[in-house]
């Protein structure tokens, strides 16, 4: 098998990967290659046909398609290498990468590897549905691709299950399309997707959503012909008295995104289980020195500005690394508290300034997130709505941090 020789390697051609390749190049950087295993770059964007990206980075409103492009633009205009229609079926730990394209197999050694390989959703499988196994249960990402990239309606019944953002996007765009919404059915007792997915997309459209609701049977031989829904408990227990048969024929399943980290366990990267993807330092590097991890494969992402934000950071360090050859200096840990599931990084070097990211266990109004060090206090955030959909993120200052022997985030109601 012929092995070529690259100094960075990017797999995953999703506006993380552009981000990151855009970045290094810029840094100086000249020997990079992307892989993407679809045709085209712009990984899941190009089938988000709706606005709102953007608002944060172009001050804009753009459709997902339109906000990749400009990366997709600027990566060309920059002359950097991508192998399209390429899937790497292996890493290991000294960035050895098996990768197959339409020439056949071939294996890449790298100095630098970014991990930009995003997310796959979970299906009816994964939450384990019980009942019969008709056509017509799709994940919400799958039915967001027949319709708007292949064109092909998937029904006209529609039923909802889970209120994460695709979900609410796909309740709206199954409506514009004609078919019937009958109802979003989620599990926990409040939405899991952004308030204004909720408003633009459920209440805009006189869609109803039902918490502590959840789908207990699939029914139906060929098609789909209705589902079983129940509230249930506190405990996540159904509440038999009230079951109830919604017809149907489409169920759409939003419940929940799994980083694609198969290849980073593959090279021996260790992963947090709270995010499921890397625990990284500040520059964004895992336990392997030179293989970084960005995007929704490092924790998954509300908005694609801050994939955009953190991968560019991603593509400096790794140019850094590469024409500096800086080790990893991260020896301050940050650890969660209470009301807190997670925090990224997990390390930091406490030289330079640093934004952490996190999220919140349960929705609350009118609290703060605290970044501590024992009794010192070094940062602090007032929020007058926190809920675990939106990601929060607060920037830490060099010279506070410079001694820390630990960072503590917590949340104080
Ligand atoms: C179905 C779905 C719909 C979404 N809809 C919205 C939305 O409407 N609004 C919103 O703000 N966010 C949405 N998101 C979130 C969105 O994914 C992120 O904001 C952003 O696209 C993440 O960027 P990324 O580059 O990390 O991942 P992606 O965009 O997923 O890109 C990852 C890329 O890596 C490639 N790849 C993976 N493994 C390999 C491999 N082994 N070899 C080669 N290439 C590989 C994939 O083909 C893909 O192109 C959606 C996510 C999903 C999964």
């Amino acid at each position: 098998m012929k092995t070529i020789k690259k100094d960075l390697v990017i797999i995953g051609g999703g506006p993380a990967g552009l981000a990151a390749a855009v970045s290094a190049r810029k840094k100086g950087l000249s020997d990079i290659l992307l892989i993407e295993r679809d045709k085209i770059l712009g990984g899941i964007l190009n089938q988000c046909i709706h606005d709102g990206f953007g608002l944060h980075t172009f001050k804009e409103a753009l459709t997902g398609p339109e906000y990749a492009q400009r990366f997709i633009d600027e990566f060309h205009g920059l002359g950097i290498e991508a192998m399209p229609e390429t899937i790497v079926l292996s890493l290991d730990k000294e960035k050895t990468l098996t990768v197959s394209s339409k020439k056949g197999f071939v294996k890449i050694k790298a100095n630098a590897v970014i991990l930009a390989m995003g997310c796959r959703e979970r299906t009816a499988g994964a939450i384990s549905l019980p009942g019969t196994r008709p056509a017509g249960v799709y994940t919400a990402g799958a039915a967001q691709n027949f319709v708007n990239l292949q064109n092909i309606m998937i029904g006209k019944r529609i039923v909802i299950l889970g209120s994460g953002d695709i979900g609410l996007i796909m309740a709206r765009r199954m409506t514009l399309e004609g078919a019937k919404v009958e109802a979003v059915f989620e599990l926990l007792p409040t939405p899991s997707g952004l308030a204004r997915n909720v408003q633009q997309c459920l209440n805009d459209y006189g869609i109803p959503l039902f918490l502590s609701t959840s789908v207990f049977e699939l029914h139906g031989k060929d098609r789909l012909t209705g589902v079983t829904v129940a509230k249930v408990d506190e405990k996540f227990q159904m509440i038999p008295e009230t079951k109830r048969l919604v017809p149907c024929d489409t169920l759409l399943l939003s419940v929940g995104l799994i980083p694609e980290n198969e290849l980073s366990l593959g090279a021996g990267v260790r992963l947090e289980p709270a995010t499921s993807g890397a625990s990284v330092d500040d520059r964004f590097m895992t336990n392997i020195p030179g293989v970084f991890s960005c995007g929704n494969v490092l924790h998954v992402h509300d908005l694609v500005d801050h994939v955009s934000e953190e991968a560019a950071l991603v593509g400096q360090s790794a140019a850094a690394y590469l024409l500096d050859r800086t080790e990893s200096a991260a020896a301050i840990p940050v650890v969660t508290k209470e009301d807190i599931r997670y925090v990224l990084p997990q390390k930091i070097s406490g030289k330079t300034d640093v934004t952490l990211s996190l999220r919140v266990t349960r929705p609350m109004r009118n609290a703060s997130v605290l970044v501590a060090d024992g009794d010192r206090k070094i940062a602090r955030k007032k929020l007058v709505r926190l809920h675990p959909a939106e990601m929060i993120r607060i920037k830490v200052k060099a010279k506070h941090i410079e001694n820390a022997e630990k960072l503590e985030v917590s949340v104080q109601c």
